[in-house]
């Protein structure tokens, strides 16, 4: 801890950007800035690059546990972000984010503190078997699944079905009952003070947060170190986001197959036409460029990426 994290929290959120109030930007990852089906980001890393040299932060906000998103922060040029893990339960804060005084547990060996303001997953495995058993319910948790299972329901390889299955914050689980015992689930867990919502293929357990309350106990931090509130903006395909779209100032609601409504009631939300990062960029494009009058610019071209180069 030392006493400039302000300033180099300055570097990070307001940098040559200062015409510009400033700007957060909260994103999902599958189905939004990753392809639902390949993790494929490339149409979104014109603009990944833009809002870096922009110095405005784009935080990952997902389902995804802590392991899983360390390596994809990396990959994606995140490492000086924040991050939402386990949509909610966990959310973790490089140096600049870092307060001397709120935050008084070490950071880990990678520079992180973690937080974690939702109940620990033992205590939600143990209600999940309590409640299975009241209820005759019939599900199968993560946690009491093998590797194999998980890679299975997930496609991933053996290293990334490993870091899904290190949780901290949440339980997922496959629902292999009925509608009616859906039902009870919900409302035993609602009196609990657990929450049921839905992911991408499987349902989540957990505390009473959800990446929209997440979202905001990050502007709270940016409002602790820097005195004033930003402007944010949230990103998401899914019923899992719908708590987030509802707590940004703007929102992107990214076209998905997945067949679910995603009501939101508030003035400032943009439904997109392409799916995945092809309407991440859409998104972030309506709001920047039409909407917050940032100059046109069309960032593959001006700075290709390496890996984009089939496209010029
Ligand atoms: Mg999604």
């Amino acid at each position: 801890m030392n006493g400039k994290q302000g300033d180099a929290m300055g570097d990070a959120t307001n940098g040559p950007a200062l015409n510009k109030p400033p700007l957060l930007i909260f994103t999902d990852l599958d189905g939004s800035l990753l392809d639902h089906d390949t993790y494929d980001w490339q149409p979104a890393s014109g603009w990944l690059s833009r809002l870096e040299r922009e110095a405005v932060p784009v935080i990952p906000t997902t389902s995804k546990t802590r392991a899983e998103l360390l390596a994809l922060r990396e990959e994606l040029g995140l490492i000086q972000t924040p991050f939402i893990a386990e949509n909610g339960a966990v959310i973790g804060l490089p140096p600049s984010w870092q307060h001397a005084r709120l935050d008084r547990d070490p950071a880990s060996p990678d520079g992180l503190v973690v937080k974690t303001p939702s109940l620990d997953v033992d205590f939600i495995r143990r209600r999940l078997d309590v409640i299975r058993e009241r209820h005759d319910l019939r599900f199968r948790r993560m946690g009491e699944m093998s590797l194999e299972e998980v890679r299975e329901l997930t496609g991933l390889g053996a290293a990334a079905t490993e870091q899904a299955m290190t949780r901290e914050g949440s339980e997922p689980l496959v629902w292999e009952d009925d509608e009616v015992k859906l039902g009870k689930l919900h409302e035993t867990l609602r009196i609990d003070g657990l929450h049921l919502t839905r992911g991408g293929r499987f349902w989540h357990v957990m505390g009473a947060v959800d990446k929209g309350q997440a979202a905001e106990w990050l502007v709270a931090r940016f409002q602790a170190l820097r005195g004033y509130r930003p402007r944010t903006l949230g990103l998401g395909d899914g019923p899992n986001d719908l708590a987030l779209l509802a707590a940004t100032d703007m929102s992107v609601v990214i076209a998905a197959g997945h067949g679910q409504p995603m009501p939101l009631e508030k003035p400032c939300v943009y439904r997109t036409r392409a799916h995945g990062p092809q309407g991440w960029s859409e998104g972030v494009s309506h709001w920047l460029q039409k909407e917050l009058g940032w100059e046109t610019e069309f960032p593959d071209e001006r700075q290709a990426p390496e890996n984009d180069a089939g496209d010029n």
